[in-house]
Parts: C-alpha cells; sequence; structure tokens
C-alpha cells in the first residue's frame, strides 16, 4: 500500500529523532511491500526563523493533505521570549486544530527490565499498561469568556470550561471501541461533585456506557484517579478525561515509566488522518549530541501505522522490535546506558 506522510521534525532533538523513525519506516516498508511517501516541512521555532511564523498556510495544507504527519518537537531557550508575536507552541495547537484531532492517546506501559528508572516500587508496576485519552480540543483552554478586566475596582482573570455534548460522546465512542480491544474497562476521570461539565461528562459517559454493555465503565473523580495512578497504577486500562485532567494525569502517568524518552502519542479525529509525535520536548539540552532516545518517536510511528493505516501487524512488529531490544539490553544514556540515537535504533531494526 502506500501511504503520503508528512514529517515536522521541528526543534532541538527533533530532526534527530525523526531520522531514526524515518529508518524504522524504510525497514517496515521493504520488510511489508509499502511505499511510504514522505515529504519534510518545517514547523515550530524553525519556521519562525525562516518564514516569521511558527505553522505556515502552506505546511497546515500540505498536513492536511497527506496521510498522516508524524511531528518530533518544537520549542527552545531561541523562541521563549514572552513578549514575541509568534511562538513554537503557537503551531502546535494550530496543527492540532487544523487537522481536527480531538483525542490524544498516551498508552503507557513499563518495561519490565526498566522498572528500577521509575521513581514508583517495582511492586506498584506489575502489570501497568495503561491508555489515557485527553480529549484536545475543548474545555478550559479554549472556552470563552477569557481574559482579563477591572471589576469592581479588582483585577480579575476569567477562564471558562465548557463542553458540548457532541465534544464528549465522540471520544467516549472512541475510548469504547479501543477499550474493546484491550480488557474491556473504562474509567472516567471527571469532577462531577463540584463541576456542572463535569455532571454532563459523567452523564454521557454513562448512556454510551449502557450502549456497550460488553464494556465495564467506572467513574472516578480525578483528585482519586492522581492519587491511584501513583498507588495502585495497574489497576487502570483505558482511562478517558477532559482537556485539563487530562494535560495534568497524562504527566503524571509518564513518570511511571521512568524516562520521557520512551512514550509515544497519538492525537486522532473523526478521519484516518492523525498526529503522532513522542510525549516529551526538543530536549535542547542534548540537541545535537546524538545522545536522545529514538524509541517515543520510534513508538509513535507504529501508532501512525495502526491508527492511520490500520497496519496492525507492522504496528505491532515495531513494537516486539522495541520490547525485546530493551529486555536483551539495549539503553541509551537516559534510561542508564551508552547507545547513540542512531545505535538504539540499530538494535530495534535488528528485531523487526
Ligand atoms: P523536554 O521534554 O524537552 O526535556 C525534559 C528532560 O527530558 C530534559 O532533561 C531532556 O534532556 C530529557 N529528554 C526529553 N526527551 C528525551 C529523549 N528523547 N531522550 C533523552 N532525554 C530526553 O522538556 P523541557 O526541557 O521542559 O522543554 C524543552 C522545550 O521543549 C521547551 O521549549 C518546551 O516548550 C518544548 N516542549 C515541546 C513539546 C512538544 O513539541 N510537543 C512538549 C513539551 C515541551
Amino acid at each position: 500500500m502506500n501511504f503520503k506522510i508528512t514529517l515536522l521534525p521541528g526543534d532541538g532533538i527533533g530532526p534527530e529523532i525523526i531520522a531514526e523513525a524515518v529508518r524504522v519506516l524504510d525497514v517496515i516498508a521493504s520488510k511489508y511491500k509499502h511505499s511510504f511517501d514522505l515529504q519534510e516541512r518545517l514547523m515550530g521555532g524553525c519556521s519562525i526563523d525562516k518564514y516569521g511564523s511558527s505553522l505556515t498556510d502552506e505546511t497546515l495544507a500540505d498536513c492536511v493533505a497527506s496521510d498522516s504527519v508524524l511531528l518530533g518537537a518544537v520549542g527552545g531557550p531561541k523562541w521563549d521570549d514572552p513578549k514575541a508575536k509568534d511562538r513554537p507552541e503557537r503551531g502546535l495547537l494550530a496543527l492540532r486544530k487544523g487537522l481536527g484531532v480531538f483525542a490524544n492517546l498516551r498508552p503507557i506501559k513499563v518495561h519490565p527490565a526498566l522498572m528500577d528508572r521509575s521513581p514508583l516500587k517495582a511492586e506498584k508496576l506489575q502489570g501497568v499498561d495503561i491508555l489515557v485519552i485527553r480529549e484536545l480540543t475543548g474545555g478550559l483552554y479554549f472556552g470563552f469568556p477569557k481574559g482579563r478586566d477591572i471589576k469592581d475596582g479588582r483585577e480579575r482573570a476569567v477562564d471558562t470550561l465548557e463542553y458540548y455534548d457532541y465534544e464528549i460522546k465522540r471520544i467516549m465512542h472512541l475510548a469504547f471501541n479501543l477499550a474493546k480491544g484491550r480488557k474491556k474497562k473504562v474509567t472516567s476521570v471527571d469532577k462531577a461533585n463540584v463541576l456542572e461539565s463535569s455532571r454532563l461528562w459523567r452523564q454521557i459517559a454513562t448512556q454510551i456506557g449502557k450502549e456497550n454493555p460488553d464494556v465495564e465503565l467506572e467513574h472516578v473523580l480525578v483528585d482519586t484517579a492522581s492519587m491511584k495512578l501513583i498507588t495502585g497504577p495497574a489497576w487502570m486500562d483505558v482511562v478517558v478525561t477532559e482537556n485539563m485532567f487530562g494535560d495534568i494525569l497524562t504527566d503524571e502517568a509518564s513518570v511511571l515509566a521512568g524516562s520521557m524518552g520512551m512514550l509515544p502519542s497519538a492525537s486522532l479525529g473523526e478521519s484516518t488522518l492523525g498526529l503522532f509525535e513522542p510525549i516529551h520536548g526538543s530536549a535542547p539540552d542534548i540537541a545535537g549530541k546524538g545522545i536522545a532516545n529514538p524509541v517515543g518517536t520510534i513508538l509513535s510511528a507504529a501508532l501512525m501505522l495502526r491508527h492511520s493505516f490500520k497496519l496492525e501487524a507492522e504496528a505491532a512488529a515495531i513494537e516486539h522490535a522495541v520490547e525485546t531490544a530493551i529486555t536483551e539490553g539495549a539503553r541509551s544514556a537516559d534510561i542508564g546506558g551508552t547507545l547513540t540515537t542512531r545505535q538504539m535504533t540499530d538494535e530495534i531494526i535488528k528485531r523487526i
């Protein structure tokens, strides 16, 4: 099969790790007889430098016209000026919106050989295999009114937490569908004891739960969920939650795996076009040194094969190769080894 992929390497370590994911895709293409048509575009700080915009209309149009998008990372101290007209993160938000991706998936698995890298005790990490699904385009980050004013002589700041039923329904459908391919359990996280938006969230989760009787549904308050992620993470499977709760819980959950460099993510919408990227940032402290861990990006490419292209065997082949490489001792610096970015990828490619 033939697929068109837009690569957005971005800034810092982005180009180094995207180059490794491309090597893995080349191996998959030749082994499984696919052709991946790759086009590279600038986004983030590098795009500000060249075009004066973190995401140009042309780049967005190219992304929308492709079958999927693989992103490295954006940002860095060079573009951190709070007074700047444009910032790399703005490009990221515009890209998500432009692609219509409303769900961010973060699978979190703790490899048994890396449990000593995690801040949690190994006994708490046995069997951890969580898929957090975060709503990405609604809630507090997007609601209006938003802003600052002076009211009754006092300075005031306002953000609005707003959800429409359709926004909750579509992400719940996705969560239940994905749960069917896993342990058939959905944990819906909200703050229904306090927030009206959470009461609508819970109402719709319950309704969609009734339509999917083969999947167990539980409701957990966000404060309890954050505690359980540390005290008993193996108890969770598919976790679905709104934007801000998801933002916080996904970062908390990512710590379990021991290194940010290990974890992939997928952002999905109504169509098969998705945005795939590692969860970490551009790591300016190690950029250009050739020591970044490429695993999060390589696993993001695997998620792209699974969710955008429906190439399950190919995705599983990459995931299996990563798992075996780690089991057999392959380690980049962030997980206690000495392998370079390229050598780490070589270990994975050998096992595909
Ligand atoms: P970061 O994730 O870039 O780095 C945090 C720490 O983790 C650093 O010590 C870094 O060296 C290490 N690290 C991250 N990825 C690694 C990898 N693959 N291999 C080995 N070590 C790795 O977070 P930060 O330092 O807070 O942010 C740096 C820049 O990245 C900022 O400009 C920030 O805005 C941006 N950022 C971008 C994204 C994104 O593109 N989606 C996400 C988060 C942060």
